[in-house]
């Protein structure tokens, strides 16, 4: 038996890029997470976004077991019920006509720049919005504008530009004849829980109409009943073009995609693109056991439902402790607390008490908890919460 640690080893084996939570998880169960020492946390993260419907779900466990004894993989060569099965009820889903299925969210961000190029080629420019995050390969990070991600990697894809968050003058003074797309992390995630102003989605379609150039939504974050509709972009009232997904949508299997309307239906020829495990059977059993249960509990309704009273507390805190919150953003299960100062303080002490939250650019404290959890459990986080912040206040 290795006597080293976990987090020991870590360090002598993997490339360091990651800032490892300092506890050894041995399983999950439903909304909790349970370490080595039989210690159960709290999770409000669910794996950054990813596990909507907790730990071990039996209907996915379900699914998964009975996938795994039929194929866990056959080439895309090859029609398969539970591929085919799995697209007609994300369509359905999102409202969207054709899909192209991926592992990740940053190969469904490349799949949708692929997409776009064909049409419109290399001349015409694609924006993203200042602070946004879309991924980590070369050209999501193209698009990807926060600099702590790209600081390092240039050159990146030519003619990708960046629009001022939330500025509708910047925007009007960008878009023109030669725009062919615009990403939109509708609530941005990485960039600290932001969401987008309805008078700037309207201004950008106001000139999708003149100028006739994609919207392209990003709901790798926010989609999949997190925000307390199906998809982030339906609390705006509009129609994107391309709509990215995957986090949630795969049940903690790797799963991404990109779906497109029925006019952009024709852009890619036979061979243009492909993959070799993008939609894969397993990862899409355990999708469509996820958005089955989220459709047969009306999951989305909970968050909705939920949500109202998470913020309500939340925004009793805030009145009470001014001093240290300076903010609290976000939409249904997607919750950004900005702090003054003792954002990463907080993150930690919250973790002694068992509770798992995350902190994002910079002093966001994030929550993103599994769409299955109830109101006892928001409970024991603000009850902690406010118990922190009273300490802190001393
Ligand atoms: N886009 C958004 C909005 C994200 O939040 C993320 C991941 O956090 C990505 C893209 C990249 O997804 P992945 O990490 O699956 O490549």
């Amino acid at each position: 038996m290795n006597k080293k640690g976990l987090l020991e080893r870590e360090k002598i084996s993997f490339l360091p890029t990651y800032k490892r939570i300092p506890i050894e998880i041995l399983k999950g169960e439903g909304v909790y997470l349970i370490d080595k020492n039989g210690k159960r946390y709290l999770d409000l993260i669910s794996g950054l976004g990813v596990n909507a419907l907790g730990y071990a779900h039996p209907k996915i466990i379900k699914a998964v077991t009975e996938q795994v004894n039929k194929f866990s993989h056959l080439s895309n060569y090859f029609v398969t019920d539970i591929q085919e099965t799995f697209a007609e009820k994300l369509l359905k889903f999102s409202g969207m006509d054709k899909v192209f299925l991926t592992n990740s969210g940053t190969e469904a961000i490349e799949g949708a720049i692929k997409l776009i190029r064909m049409k419109f080629g290399h001349s015409n420019k694609i924006f993203s919005l200042t602070n946004s995050f879309h991924g980590r390969t070369y050209g999501s990070l193209s698009l990807t504008a926060r600099e702590k991600h790209r600081k390092g990697f240039a050159p990146l894809l030519p003619n990708i530009g960046q629009i001022i968050f939330n500025d509708l003058n910047d925007l009007d003074s960008k878009i023109d004849k030669n725009t062919a797309s615009v990403f939109l992390e509708f609530i941005q995630g990485e960039g600290g829980v932001r969401p987008i102003d309805k008078e700037f989605v309207n201004k950008l379609f106001e000139l999708k109409r003149k100028f006739n150039f994609l919207v392209v939504a990003d709901e790798i974050q926010a989609g999949v009943g997190r925000t307390g509709k199906n998809f982030a972009f339906q609390h705006y009232n509009i129609e994107p073009d391309i709509v990215v997904a995957a986090k949630a949508i795969g049940g903690g299997l790797p799963l991404g995609a990109f779906m497109v309307k029925d006019d952009l239906r024709d852009v890619f020829e036979y061979g243009k693109h492909g993959t070799t495990f993008g939609g894969n059977p397993v990862a899409c059993a355990s999708g469509i056991a996820v958005l089955d249960f989220i459709n047969e509990n009306k999951l989305e309704k909970n968050v909705e439902k939920l949500s109202i009273y998470f913020f309500n507390e939340l925004n009793k805190l805030k009145g009470k402790y001014s001093n240290l919150i300076t903010e609290i953003r976000g939409k249904g299960f997607m919750i950004g607390i900005e702090m003054g100062k003792y954002g990463n303080e907080i993150v930690e002490q919250l973790r002694r008490k068992n509770i798992l939250a995350n902190l994002t650019a910079g002093n966001v404290i994030r929550l993103l908890p599994p769409l299955i959890i109830k109101c006892e459990h928001i409970d024991i986080f603000i009850n902690n919460f406010d118990k922190i912040l009273s300490n802190l206040t001393k």
